[in-house]
Protein backbone atom coordinates (compact mmCIF):
# COMPACT_ATOMS: atom_id res chain seq x y z
CA UNK A 1 0.00 0.00 0.00
CA UNK A 2 1.40 3.58 -0.58
CA UNK A 3 2.40 5.81 1.86
CA UNK A 4 -0.26 8.56 0.52
CA UNK A 5 -3.10 6.30 0.56
CA UNK A 6 -2.47 4.63 4.21
CA UNK A 7 -1.97 8.35 5.67
CA UNK A 8 -5.00 9.13 4.28
CA UNK A 9 -6.93 5.89 5.71
CA UNK A 10 -5.18 7.10 9.04
CA UNK A 11 -6.45 10.60 8.39
CA UNK A 12 -9.70 9.49 7.96
CA UNK A 13 -10.22 7.04 10.55
CA UNK A 14 -8.91 9.72 13.03
CA UNK A 15 -11.35 12.04 11.93
CA UNK A 16 -14.73 9.57 12.57
CA UNK A 17 -13.31 8.99 15.85
CA UNK A 18 -12.60 12.30 16.92
CA UNK A 19 -15.83 13.33 15.45
CA UNK A 20 -17.69 10.64 17.12
CA UNK A 21 -16.11 11.77 20.40
CA UNK A 22 -16.79 15.10 20.28
CA UNK A 23 -20.92 13.93 19.18
CA UNK A 24 -21.08 12.19 22.33
CA UNK A 25 -19.64 14.58 24.91
CA UNK A 26 -20.62 17.72 23.98
CA UNK A 27 -23.03 19.74 26.31
CA UNK A 28 -24.57 23.15 26.14
CA UNK A 29 -24.55 25.67 28.97
CA UNK A 30 -28.30 26.62 28.15
CA UNK A 31 -31.91 24.28 26.99
CA UNK A 32 -32.36 26.96 24.36
CA UNK A 33 -29.01 26.22 22.42
CA UNK A 34 -29.72 22.28 22.85
CA UNK A 35 -32.76 22.94 21.42
CA UNK A 36 -31.09 24.34 18.28
CA UNK A 37 -28.34 22.12 18.32
CA UNK A 38 -29.08 19.13 15.46
CA UNK A 39 -27.00 16.24 17.31
CA UNK A 40 -28.73 17.22 20.51
CA UNK A 41 -32.11 16.79 18.25
CA UNK A 42 -31.44 14.04 16.62
CA UNK A 43 -30.19 12.49 19.97
CA UNK A 44 -33.30 13.08 22.24
CA UNK A 45 -35.82 11.60 19.15
CA UNK A 46 -37.80 8.64 19.39
CA UNK A 47 -36.50 5.94 17.72
CA UNK A 48 -38.62 4.95 15.03
CA UNK A 49 -40.07 1.56 15.12
CA UNK A 50 -40.41 -1.67 13.11
CA UNK A 51 -44.09 -1.44 11.11
CA UNK A 52 -45.32 -4.59 9.33
CA UNK A 53 -48.51 -4.87 8.34
CA UNK A 54 -48.56 -8.57 7.20
CA UNK A 55 -47.49 -10.57 10.70
CA UNK A 56 -48.79 -14.15 9.18
CA UNK A 57 -45.90 -15.75 6.57
CA UNK A 58 -47.67 -16.62 2.71
CA UNK A 59 -46.86 -19.74 1.68
CA UNK A 60 -47.32 -19.74 -2.07
CA UNK A 61 -46.27 -21.72 -5.03
CA UNK A 62 -43.25 -19.45 -7.11
CA UNK A 63 -42.45 -22.45 -9.43
CA UNK A 64 -42.28 -25.93 -10.20
CA UNK A 65 -39.25 -28.06 -10.14
CA UNK A 66 -38.65 -29.74 -13.64
CA UNK A 67 -36.04 -32.61 -13.67
CA UNK A 68 -34.22 -33.60 -17.23
CA UNK A 69 -31.99 -36.20 -17.60
CA UNK A 70 -28.29 -35.25 -17.66
CA UNK A 71 -26.83 -37.25 -20.51
CA UNK A 72 -23.24 -36.13 -20.09
CA UNK A 73 -20.02 -37.81 -21.67
CA UNK A 74 -16.88 -37.70 -19.51
CA UNK A 75 -14.50 -35.10 -20.91
CA UNK A 76 -11.66 -36.50 -19.08
CA UNK A 77 -9.74 -39.09 -20.93
CA UNK A 78 -7.57 -41.37 -19.14
CA UNK A 79 -4.70 -40.70 -21.19
CA UNK A 80 -5.48 -37.05 -20.97
CA UNK A 81 -4.37 -37.33 -17.25
CA UNK A 82 -1.24 -39.04 -18.06
CA UNK A 83 -1.59 -42.07 -16.23
CA UNK A 84 -0.53 -45.05 -17.52
CA UNK A 85 -2.63 -47.75 -17.73
CA UNK A 86 -2.68 -51.19 -15.97
CA UNK A 87 -0.20 -53.77 -17.29
CA UNK A 88 -1.90 -55.89 -20.35
CA UNK A 89 -0.62 -59.58 -19.56
ZN1 LIG B 1 -25.90 19.47 21.08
Amino acid sequence: MRFWMRWSAWLCLSLMLWTAAAESTHNHPSQTEAASCSICVVAHTASPTATSSNTTPAFTTVALLQEEAADMKARLEFADVGIRGPPVL
